[in-house]
């Protein structure tokens, strides 16, 4: 008698050739009996997607930059195939690990049409918390989160309501300048930013966990995805990254989320919740080689884009949206070595004063927003 094989789940994966894309490649390889590769797209990297794509044999590989060599189908050229790749009836969980604002449409139609994002592209919901929160009531989908911390969180709350909730602690690690002083922070370069000393990933979440953005920007996805006010949400340095995240409930229990660092598992995760399934790629936990594990006060003074950050998400309106636009136009000239480090915050900080009031409930709103924070930025230090 022959078995029939079950159908398995086609994933999009919007930014395939970035650190998380490339990760959830393996993940997938791993687990060919739940999952195949329906989508892949990149941005410019057209060598990698190529490859990807022989090894994969997905029906649709997009690139969104043009000027690569021609290719014919399942080829799609130009900044459409993000959407292009969502809208497919084979693809039934997007994963969107896409870099910044440019993954913004894509979550919204997946969204829409009632499909599941693996959420890494934490910049989106961010910018665009109330319209990406509007997409999944109207159209049924759904957002897990990839990221670390807020996979950390998911997996404490699994299955009670979220009133019982009396505080979230996110972990952070501290990034590379935990221990840097104001006056040697003011003399940071590039390379001493791309020193992450936990986590191996893309240049501008590694800056941005060099600023502490990348906390700030975790504080406000916390919000949106859990619908934890604020005030009930706190972040405390944990230098070993081997805790992701805390959940207090009314009670008083406290529940973590603990692993070797890597994001094998928060992508694995996203992919098959609410359930668990056997994995050899995610690395063994051992406690004794953990130890000690330590925490320690957020240095707000010395960080200021975390504080701004975190601010601009109280704020609310289209303050994370100008927040967000502003720093990754910041850490861009960082990244191309035109401005200091100190001057993302200085960046931040002025962008926010100068255009960080008003609506953020559409999607026009958001996007003004985001625009007049870049062209702020770039006018600032003469771009
Ligand atoms: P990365 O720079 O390594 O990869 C980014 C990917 O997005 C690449 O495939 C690139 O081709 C694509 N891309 C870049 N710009 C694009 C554009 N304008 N349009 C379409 N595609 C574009 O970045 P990463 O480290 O993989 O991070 C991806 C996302 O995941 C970010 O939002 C980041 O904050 C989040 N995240 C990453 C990690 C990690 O461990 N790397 C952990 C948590 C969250
Ligand atoms: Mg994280």
């Amino acid at each position: 008698m022959t078995t029939k094989r079950p159908k398995t789940r086609g994933i999009a994966i919007l930014g395939s050739t970035g650190s998380i894309g490339t990760t959830a490649l393996r993940v997938i390889e791993r687990q060919r009996e739940r999952f195949h590769v329906a989508a892949l797209t990149a941005f410019n990297n057209a060598a990698l997607l190529d490859a990807q794509a022989e090894r994969f044999a997905p029906a649709f590989v997009g690139l969104v930059s043009n000027g690569a060599e021609p290719h014919g189908p399942p080829w799609c050229v130009g900044p459409e195939c993000l959407v292009e790749a969502v809208n497919r009836d084979d693809v039934d969980i997007v994963l969107n690990a896409v870099v910044g604002a440019a993954g913004l449409d894509a979550t919204l139609a997946a969204l829409a049409r009632g499909k599941r994002v693996a959420l890494a592209n934490k910049e989106t919901l961010v910018m665009a918390g109330p319209l990406v929160a509007a997409a999944c009531e109207a159209g049924g989908g759904e957002i897990v989160p990839v990221d670390s911390e807020h996979s950390a969180i998911l997996q404490c709350m699994a299955g009670r309501p979220g009133v019982d909730v009396r505080r979230v602690i996110i972990t952070a690690s501290g990034g590379p300048f935990r221990e840097w002083s104001a006056e040697q922070l003011s003399a940071a370069t590039l390379e001493d930013a791309l020193q992450h000393p936990t986590w191996r990933m893309g240049r501008k979440i590694t800056v941005d966990s060099a600023t502490l953005a990348n906390k700030a920007l975790e504080v406000i996805e916390a919000h949106f995805l859990f619908g934890v006010p604020y005030d009930q949400i706190e972040v405390v340095v944990h230098p070993q990254s081997i805790i992701h995240s805390f959940v207090e409930f009314v009670d008083g229990s406290v529940l973590a989320q603990l692993g070797v660092p890597s994001m094998e598992l928060p992508i694995l995760y996203a992919l098959t919740y609410p359930e668990r399934v056997v994995d050899s790629g995610v690395p063994a936990f051992n406690p004794l080689a953990c130890s000690p594990l330590t925490f320690e006060r957020v240095a707000v003074e010395r960080f200021p884009a975390f504080a701004l950050g975190v601010q601009a998400g109280r704020t609310g309106g289209v303050a994370p949206a100008v927040f967000n636009a502003a720093n990754e136009a910041a850490v861009a000239l960082f990244l191309k070595g035109r401005i200091r480090f100190n001057d993302i915050s200085v960046a931040i900080a002025a962008a926010l004063d100068e255009l960080g009031t008003g609506p953020g409930d559409t999607r026009e709103a958001i996007l003004r927003g985001d625009h007049a924070a870049r062209r702020n930025v770039e006018e600032r230090f003469g771009c």
